[in-house]
């Protein structure tokens, strides 16, 4: 069996290890999902990384994660699909675009990170965490209550938050995949 190598692992880390010595089966590789994820918009400069891992410094929880930022770029690269789509760290992502921001090879790495989970949501692997707030957006047009007016009076805030319109963002979210992925039809 082919075997290669992925990247070093580096020193902090909360699952399985991803370590110079874990061989990757060759026939399970996808170089389909690769070429899918470049072909995208966000994908022009994936091919560019040369794994310098500044994107791993830069990620502000990259210390928690079993795959770090540069070793998930990597796994697309190699068509680890199963793995990247499966991966928890897509959807613990902050999307602070500290690592995009910093890339050398311009690799819209934040980006590429919502695009798999546009992909894991294609095939119904979306955390029930995400579903769950999902279906609060849905339901409630908000993700988190807006305290009480009396609060806001105290606090010398005007009765309303400006600009919120709640039945706005519910009638937004009726027509788009939101719905579908919270249990409703698209
Ligand atoms: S910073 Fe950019 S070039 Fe460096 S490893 Fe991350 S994605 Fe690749
Ligand atoms: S956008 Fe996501 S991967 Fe990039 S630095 Fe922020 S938390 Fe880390």
């Amino acid at each position: 069996m082919l075997v290669v190598y992925p990247m070093a692992e580096t020193e902090e880390k909360t699952g399985p290890p991803v370590t110079l010595i874990d061989p990757i089966d060759m026939s399970k590789l996808d170089s389909k999902f690769r070429e899918e994820l470049k072909s995208m918009p966000n994908g022009e400069e994936l091919s560019a990384c040369f794994a310098c891992s500044t994107c791993t410094a830069a990620c502000p929880i990259a210390n928690m994660w079993t795959y770090k930022p540069h070793q998930l770029i990597r796994m697309i690269l190699l068509g680890m699909k199963e793995e990247v789509l499966s991966s928890n760290e897509i959807w613990l992502c902050l999307t602070c675009y500290q690592c995009q921001e910093r890339c050398p090879q311009k690799v819209r790495v934040t980006d590429i990170f919502f695009d798999c989970k546009n992909l894991a949501a294609e095939q119904g692997r979306v955390p029930p965490k995400v579903i769950a707030l999902a279906k609060e957006l849905l339901t409630k047009g908000q993700l988190y209550t807006v305290t009480a007016d009396w609060e806001r009076e105290d606090m010398g805030l005007e009765p309303e938050v400006p600009g919120l319109s709640v039945d706005a963002v519910k009638s937004i979210l009726e027509g788009t995949r939101t719905k579908r992925l919270a249990g409703g039809d698209e």
